[in-house]
């Protein structure tokens, strides 16, 4: 697929940008390949200026970076704003903690000293999705920049300004050329940089199938591999939750991102108690969506990233339905240009139906009813991914309880899932295995370096 910006909002094609050719492809590894040597030996101060002023530069220019965000995948303007101040966050994060998080270790040992140190490994290569085109590549970029590795970076083909306006922005804050690469590349040549020996390290954000792919060649290769992958994200409703507060946070964590976030809550299970009324108001606030352009403030519900994810999600509605579930509000395309889609609630999901184990990546919120706590962690726990979750109860140790017992990476207490630089972030299962973010999120491309002295 060609690198393309096409407005979802109307499905204009913007603009149109070529594929890098073998020459350039090398021309560019070589390039970060060199520029390595030299970063490896910087110290923290001196990546952290580059962080700490591509930071700021976001800051300073939010708009015109949000901006980009909205027009090439459709985000609502204030979700894009709030998504660049996010990125900056990140940078500034690293910048500011990474020395620590990777000062050296001094071991006990009984003769001589053991110091274990981080030193960098090399040139990443990072696959990126784009539902969040520069929170995604922050969290990749801003911990291996501050480690001493550099990055070359394969974004999705449709969000191709937004990846050039990040390799723009840290040359602008000071980082040497090869630090940090964009690369449009096609899956061949994404197969060959994997396979070239100055790759050290392959992270990958996006699809399951897109991770199998790339996990499996970098295996092949030998090289370290961090996978975040998809979710269907339980969201479990205990009899003695506080309703208007869940019901808030339902919306909120279905319908952020337009439905297009990995922990977004997914599936929604509710204890007998709550069900009926739960299940009511849920429904009357996803009617109360207002589709329009996402740079207008009052626009609530933004397009899809493109028609094409309108279309697979149509029909695996479609698919659910045909499996025997029930649809109780909206599951159709809006009637307007553009990759809108109603807000959707499915019910009566039964093990057999394909939603049951499904991620829906949109405005689709599965709705289960059962009898108690023990049914909803069992139910929470069948399924494939293990990514994120979140407990409501006002009964804070019995919501502790539970979320120790959901087998995912990250449980949230009476909120859906959110991120913040200082959180580790990343899931177990199909949901893939590694952490970005935090302290632990630095840890996984670096060499854990033993010193010993006699
Ligand atoms: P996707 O198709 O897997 O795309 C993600 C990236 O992988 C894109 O850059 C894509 O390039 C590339 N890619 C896809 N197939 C590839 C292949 N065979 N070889 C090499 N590269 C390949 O993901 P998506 O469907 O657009 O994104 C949504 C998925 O990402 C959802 O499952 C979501 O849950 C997951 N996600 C996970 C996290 C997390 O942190 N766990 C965060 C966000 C999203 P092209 O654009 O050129 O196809």
């Amino acid at each position: 697929m060609a690198y393309q910006t096409k407005n979802p909002f109307d499905n204009s094609i913007v603009a149109t940008f070529p594929e890098c050719d073998a020459a350039a492809l090398e021309a560019r590894l070589a390039q970060a390949a060199a520029c390595y040597e030299a970063w490896r030996t910087t110290g923290f101060a001196e990546r952290s200026a580059v962080l700490a002023r591509a930071a700021a530069i976001l800051r300073e220019r939010t708009d015109e970076f949000a901006t980009l965000i909205t027009l090439e995948m459709g985000k609502l303007i204030a979700q894009s704003r709030g998504e660049v101040a996010l990125s900056a966050a990140i940078l500034d994060y690293y910048a500011q903690h990474a020395e620590r998080f990777l000062a050296p270790e001094t071991l006990s040992v009984e003769t001589g000293t053991a110091v274990v140190e981080s030193a960098p490994i090399g040139v990443l290569f990072g696959v990126e999705p784009w539902n969040y085109p520069y929170y995604q590549i922050a969290r990749f970029a801003a911990p291996n920049l501050m480690a001493g590795n550099v990055v070359m970076v394969k974004h999705a083909s449709n969000v191709p300004q937004c990846a050039l306006a990040f390799e723009r922005l840290m040359q602008e804050a000071g980082a040497p050329a090869g630090a940090y690469t964009n690369l449009f590349i096609s899956k061949d040549q994404v197969a060959q940089v994997i396979d070239d020996p100055r790759i050290r390290g392959v992270a990958l954000t996006g699809s399951e199938a897109a991770g199998a792919v790339v996990a499996a060649r970098a295996g092949h290769n030998l090289k370290k591999t961090t996978m975040e992958l998809g979710g269907s994200d339980a969201f479990i409703v205990l009899k003695d939750a506080d309703l208007e507060r869940a019901v808030k946070s339902a919306v909120m964590g279905r319908m952020g991102n337009a439905g297009q976030a990995c922990t977004a809550s997914k599936r929604f299970i509710v204890v007998e108690a709550l069900a009926d009324r739960f299940l009511a108001q849920f429904q009357a606030a996803m009617a109360g969506f207002t589709p329009g352009d996402p740079m207008a403030k009052d626009t609530t519900l933004a397009p899809l990233s493109s028609e094409e994810a309108l279309v697979n999600l149509l029909d695996q509605v479609e698919r659910s339905v045909a499996h025997g579930a029930r649809l109780v509000q909206g599951g159709a395309r809006i009637d307007r240009p553009g990759a809108f889609m109603a807000p959707t609630i499915l019910t009566d999901i039964d093990p057999a139906n394909p939603a049951y184990k499904e991620e829906f990546f949109g405005p689709v919120a599965l709705f289960f009813r059962v009898p108690d706590e023990e049914a909803a962690i069992a139910l929470a726990n069948d399924s494939p991914f293990g990514l994120g979750g979140s407990v409501f109860s006002t009964d804070i140790d019995r919501a502790r309880r539970v979320a120790s017992r959901i087998d995912t990476g990250m449980v949230f207490i009476n909120r859906p899932a959110s991120s913040s630089p200082d959180l580790p972030f990343g899931g177990i299962k199909n949901s893939g295995y590694g952490r970005e973010l935090s302290g632990a999120g630095i840890q996984e491309f670096v060499n854990k370096k033993l010193i010993r002295v006699a």
